[in-house]
């Protein structure tokens, strides 16, 4: 791969703490090129989440490399981006001012960023509600502050830790769909961890089966292009969905027979 955007090279981590050492990932080799949109599934504990706080640099790996845009990671950068599944809305900060608060960090607020909340929160069907607040807004609104609040600080890489699975169905195949098209217009990179393997085989230019005990990639999957070019709605009712939809949920199986666990619907 040419100039990958994400790096992950010879990757071991080991948890120590007052327990003992644990080996969370080994061996890691992770290429995700400029645009692409990749996501991570395998059983809980498998070190999905690991994975991804070594990307955004909260945690330092014990073996091996970490680079975004050819740079090794040395700590959080406002070039990586990252959105969870609870969205860490101030209640007592408006909507608007929830949205500002990458830029408050970066030291970066001001009229023009400002404005930028503003057509942010527009594009993602929030117009006017800058100045509520978040016990007035539904779940999946919320969830599309949190996504705002990360995409005004521009970042190049979006980190994205199962910010659809506390969502009822409907509004998540819609969040799917907005967050699908946003990034995708904006070219922006993605990793998405889920335990939802329609949602990983919807959503992803390649799915990236994990294994645990410790944490090692056991499959990727290359999604064909004609789901791809499908929303991610549109692409669940696609004849060719179902095969690699068997595929990944035959992996996730085997998985399972390693010690692994539950991979949901
Ligand atoms: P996943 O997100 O796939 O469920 P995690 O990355 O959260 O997995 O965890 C991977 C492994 O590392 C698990 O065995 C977990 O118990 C362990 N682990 C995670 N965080 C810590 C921590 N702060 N200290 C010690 N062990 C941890
Ligand atoms: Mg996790």
């Amino acid at each position: 791969m040419n100039d990958p955007v994400l790096s992950l090279s010879g990757l071991s981590h080991v948890y120590v703490n007052d327990k003992g050492a644990s080996l969370a990932l080994e061996g890691i080799e992770l290429q995700v090129a400029k645009g692409e949109f990749v996501s991570l599934v395998g059983p809980s504990g498998c070190g999905k989440t690991t994975l991804l706080s070594l990307l955004a640099g909260l945690l330092k790996p014990t073996i091996g490399t970490v680079t975004v845009s050819g740079k090794p990671v040395t700590g959080p950068s406002p070039a990586v981006g990252y959105m969870l599944q609870q969205d860490y809305l101030f209640p007592w900060r408006t909507i608007g001012d929830n949205a500002a608060i990458g830029l408050e960090i970066a030291g970066n607020r001001n009229k023009e960023t400002m404005r930028a909340v503003e057509r942010w929160l527009a594009e993602l069907g929030l117009a006017g509600y800058g100045g509520r607040y978040p016990h007035e807004l539904s779940g999946g609104m919320r969830q599309r502050v949190a996504l705002a609040r990360t995409l005004v600080t521009e970042p190049d890489v979006l980190l994205l830790d199962e910010p659809f699975s506390a969502l009822d169905l409907h509004i998540k195949l819609q969040l799917e769909d907005l967050v699908q098209h946003t990034l995708s217009r904006l070219g922006k990179t993605a990793v998405l961890v889920t335990h939802d393997l329609a949602e990983a085989a919807a959503m992803s230019d390649r799915v990236i089966v994990l294994g645990k005990g410790p944490g090692h990639i056991r499959k990727e999957v290359a999604i064909p292009d004609v789901i791809r070019r499908a929303d991610p709605m549109a692409a669940r009712r696609l004849p060719e969905f179902q095969a690699i939809f068997e595929e990944l949920w035959a992996e996730l199986d085997a998985v399972d027979g390693e010690g692994g666990g539950d991979h949901g619907a």
